[in-house]
C-alpha cells in the first residue's frame, strides 16, 4: 500500500468511521474522510492531518444523489478513481431499549439504500490491480437472518433471502418496502420482523444480504478487475449511537474493517465477519 492508493470511508467525522480513516492512513495510504456536513468533516480531518498523515476531505451525504455525484466528479478529476470503499454511514433511533419505528425510512434509507447508492457509485470508479479492489460495509450481528430474538418469522421469505439462487436486488428491496409500506398503515407488528431494534435490524439484514448478492456479481469480474466485497459487524462500540454504553473502544471496532480493506492477496468475497473472524449471515 502507498500514498497511491485512495480509500473513501463515509460517515467518518466520528465514531468507527473516523478511527477506520485514521488506522487506514496509519498504513500509509491517502484517505479521503467523508461527512454529511462540512464543517465537522473538516475539522475531523485536520485532527489526522495535524498528526501528519495523508487525509484528505469531501463532503458526501449518502442518501443524496447530487452530493453523490459532485464527489464521484471530484475522485475522478483529482485521483482517477479509487481503491478501497468502506460504507460506514450509518444511523440507528432505537438506540436504549426503544424499539420505535418513527424513524423506519430514515434508517433504512441511510443504511441500506444508501450504503447500495455508494457502491453503485463507486464500482465504475474502481481502479483495476492484480490484488483487487476492495468495499467493506459495516454492519451489525442484529442483522443476521438466523439470529435467535431476531429472525423473520415469514418462513418463506427467509428462505428465499438465504438461498442464493433465489436472490435478487428486487427480493431485497421489496422485503424492506413491504415493511416501509406496513409502518405507514399500522401493521408492522404482525409483519413477523426481527423484534429487537426492528427497523434498523432489518437495514442490515439488508445490507448483509446484498453483500452477499454482490460477492457473488463481482466474482465474475475478469482477473484484474476483481472487486472484494465483505460485511463485518464492530461489536458493542463506545460511539454517540450507543450513547457511549458499548463495550467496545472504537479503535477496536475499527480493526476488522481495516482487515478486510487491507487483506493481502486476497479472494474472500460476500462473507460476514467478527474479530476478523468469518461468522455466519
Ligand atoms: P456514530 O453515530 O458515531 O457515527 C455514524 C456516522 O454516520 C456519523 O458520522 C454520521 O454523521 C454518519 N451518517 C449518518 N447518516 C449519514 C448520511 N446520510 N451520509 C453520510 N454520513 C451519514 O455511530 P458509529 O460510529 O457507532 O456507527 C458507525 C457504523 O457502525 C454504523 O453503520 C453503525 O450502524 C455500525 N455499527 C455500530 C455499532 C455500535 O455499537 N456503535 C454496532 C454495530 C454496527 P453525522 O455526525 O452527521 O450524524
Amino acid at each position: 500500500w502507498s500514498i497511491d492508493t485512495i480509500a473513501v470511508v463515509t460517515g467518518a467525522n466520528r465514531g468507527i468511521g473516523f478511527e477506520i480513516v485514521h488506522q487506514l492512513a496509519l498504513h500509509g495510504l491517502t484517505v479521503v474522510l467523508t461527512s454529511r456536513e462540512t464543517a465537522v468533516g473538516e475539522e475531523a480531518a485536520k485532527v489526522l492531518q495535524e498528526g501528519g498523515l495523508n487525509v484528505v476531505f469531501h463532503q458526501l451525504d449518502i442518501v443524496d444523489p447530487s452530493s453523490i455525484e459532485t464527489f464521484t466528479e471530484w475522485i475522478k478529476e483529482n485521483y482517477g478513481g479509487i481503491d478501497i470503499l468502506v460504507n460506514n454511514a450509518g444511523v440507528n433511533f432505537n438506540a436504549g431499549s426503544d424499539n420505535g419505528v418513527e424513524f423506519s425510512e430514515q434508517a433504512i434509507n441511510t443504511n441500506y439504500f444508501g450504503t447500495k447508492n455508494m457502491i453503485k457509485a463507486v464500482i465504475p470508479l474502481m481502479r483495476p490491480s492484480l490484488s483487487g479492489a476492495r468495499i467493506v460495509n459495516v454492519s451489525s450481528r442484529l442483522g443476521r437472518l438466523n439470529g435467535r430474538r431476531n429472525k423473520i418469522g415469514n418462513v418463506e421469505l427467509r428462505q428465499q433471502l438465504e438461498d442464493d439462487e433465489a436472490l435478487s436486488e428486487e427480493l431485497i428491496d421489496q422485503t424492506v418496502n413491504k415493511f416501509l409500506e406496513q409502518v405507514k398503515d399500522g401493521s408492522w407488528t404482525e409483519g413477523g420482523w426481527p423484534q429487537v431494534f426492528t427497523d434498523y435490524s432489518l437495514s442490515k439484514l439488508a445490507v448483509n444480504t446484498y453483500t452477499r448478492l454482490m460477492g457473488r456479481i463481482l466474482s465474475e469480474r475478469p482477473e484484474g478487475q476483481k472487486i472484494f466485497i465483505n460485511c463485518y459487524c464492530p461489536g458493542w462500540v463506545k460511539t454517540a449511537m450507543t450513547g457511549w454504553a458499548g463495550h467496545v473502544s472504537p479503535e477496536d471496532g475499527a480493526d476488522t474493517a481495516v482487515w478486510l480493506a487491507l487483506l493481502p492477496g486476497q479472494s474472500i468475497t460476500g462473507k460476514f465477519f467478527s474479530e476478523r473472524r468469518e461468522i455466519h449471515f
